[in-house]
């Protein structure tokens, strides 16, 4: 699947394209507890899980300019989940392909994405045991006409979304996106 996937460097600039968007809208919503204006506070971030880009990423964020609230609201991100600072396209592609049956042994997943064994099993934990017992999750799985099997997460999600592996995988960063940020109002937290 991660072959048949477009190179790394469009994929990240169609991510940011998309945090971009995500992005102006929170900015344009204003502040969420004082409806004040927003202004631009990035904060960079190290992504782990991607050696090759070793500057640090900022992560889109704006804080209220007014004095005495100055909330901060993050907007959604495809590009970072949560407060793991892994680009999320590497985390849910190394969550399908570490499951196993992919025919993608360890040695060479940990060449395509550039993390150790260790690092994979910790994620695959994550998808097994975190996420599934979210309250994300707990409200998100009805949508689902036939129920998916915890232990097949996250493949089977993945399977779900129409397209080809590209848009199968975009599709689920956006359906996860709503975890990548704890600021905003409408935000389910893990
Ligand atoms: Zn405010």
């Amino acid at each position: 699947m991660y072959q048949r996937l477009p190179g790394k460097e469009r994929i990240r600039e169609f991510l940011l394209r998309c945090d971009r968007e995500a992005a102006e809208e929170v900015r344009r919503g204003g502040c969420p507890r004082c409806s004040g204006r927003l202004h631009q506070a990035d904060y960079p971030r190290k992504p782990r899980g991607d050696d090759t880009n070793p500057d640090p990423v900022f992560r889109l964020s704006f804080c209220c300019g007014v004095e005495g609230c100055r909330k901060r609201a993050t907007p959604r991100s495809l590009r970072f989940f949560g407060r793991k600072v892994y680009l999320g396209l590497t985390f849910v592609i190394a969550g399908v392909l570490g499951q196993g049956g992919s025919g993608v042994g360890a040695g060479q997943l940990q060449k395509l994405i550039g993390v150790s064994r260790r690092t994979l099993r910790r994620w695959r934990r994550w998808w097994t045991t975190l996420f599934v017992e979210s309250r994300f999750w707990q409200a998100a799985r009805g949508r689902f006409q036939t129920p998916i099997v915890a232990a097949d997460l996250p493949g089977q999600l993945l399977d779900r979304f129409p397209g080809n592996a590209h848009d199968r995988v975009i599709a689920l960063l956006r359906f996860l996106s709503p975890l990548t940020t704890s600021s905003l109002p409408e935000s389910p937290a893990l």
